[in-house]
């Protein structure tokens, strides 16, 4: 309940306590002034999967139906790239026309979402976000640090691996299925640029149940001091062409962007060179995550640094 003697242009919210209180108390505190309610204290940090949190999912999950994988991707999504297609519906389509042929079964939403549960990860992430979580809270507990992921590969994979749940939002490459069960359509692709969509959808807070049917809303103009999270408070990990417009956007922006190989294929680590030759990438690092992997100790180090700058900003906010 507002108390009546304050002014009714606040909102309750909820903070956590002083130093030396249990660390994990919380109270309610009523926020005066405007300014401070839409001060977004708030840190994105956004993955890419495939490479980057786990080895190649598709590829992983292709190889579980017994699948050629080097004569899929040679053999049959290169080709169609020559007639100008998109890498990434170039890829669903053959997929659906493996699952059409038959050879190795209709690949279902069941098969893919088992797969999801038992694909293996890289070292580290299962605890990956626990461990930031704490770091961040530990040196700025005003500072809510969320996780987001953004992949080109297969939404009914992802959104049932074991770390799915710590993410607020999921966006990926989604399939409509027949009458039969099996894969029949893309009903939703996430290629190139159409990553950074989805960086706008986290910016202006257009994430959750309230947006789902509403592909539009994310046209919607926010004033830069209602950001939900603004760029400069992102932080981006990936290892693939599809993740350029993000780095480069993020980057721009003041936030950082990460570039990672997995030490296991040599051969991406040349692709990944490039990134740091043309200045898209603020580090570049072995995709590993444990406590003593050098990108988890750099995550650490930008999210601390970046909690540091808003707990900041906050101060001068408030004057
Ligand atoms: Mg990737």
């Amino acid at each position: 309940m507002v108390p009546s003697s304050l002014p009714q242009t606040g909102c309750w919210a909820e903070a956590a306590l002083g130093t030396n209180r249990p660390a994990n108390a919380r109270y309610n505190v009523f926020i005066l002034n405007r300014a401070v309610e839409t001060m977004s204290d708030v840190i994105a940090l956004i993955f890419d999967f495939d490479d980057t949190l786990a080895p190649d999912s598709t590829s992983g999950f292709l190889e579980s139906m017994g699948v050629d994988t080097q004569q899929f991707w040679s053999g049959r999504v290169d080709p169609p790239l020559a007639q100008d297609w998109d890498p990434v519906p170039a890829y669903l389509h053959e997929m659906i026309a493996l699952s059409q042929r038959g050879d190795h079964g209709l690949i279902t939403q069941e098969r893919l979402q088992a797969w999801g549960r038992t694909l293996p990860l890289h070292t580290g992430v299962t605890t990956l976000f626990s461990r930031l979580r704490e770091q961040v809270r530990r040196a700025h507990p005003q500072v809510q640090l969320e996780f987001y992921l953004i992949s080109s590969g297969i939404g009914d994979v992802v959104r049932h691996t074991q770390i799915a749940s710590e993410f607020n939002a999921i966006w990926a490459s989604e399939f409509i299925y027949d009458e039969q069960g099996g894969i029949a359509f893309p009903r939703r692709i996430v290629s190139f640029t159409d990553k950074t969509r989805y960086l706008f959808h986290i910016q202006k807070g257009i994430v959750g149940p309230a947006y789902v049917g509403k592909p539009f809303e994310v046209n919607r103009k926010v004033p830069e001091d209602r950001l939900r999270v603004p760029f400069d408070q992102m932080v981006f990990v990936g290892d693939g062409y599809t993740d350029i417009p993000c780095f480069s956007l993020i980057r721009s922006s003041g936030g950082f962007a990460f570039g990672v190989w997995d030490p296991k294929h040599r051969d991406k680590r040349s692709r990944a060179w490039g990134f740091i030759e043309d200045g898209r990438v603020s580090n570049l690092n072995q995709a590993r995550y444990d406590d003593d992997a050098e990108l988890y100790q750099w995550l650490e180090e930008a999210l601390t640094s970046l909690a540091g700058r808003i707990a900041l900003k906050s101060r001068v906010y408030r004057g």
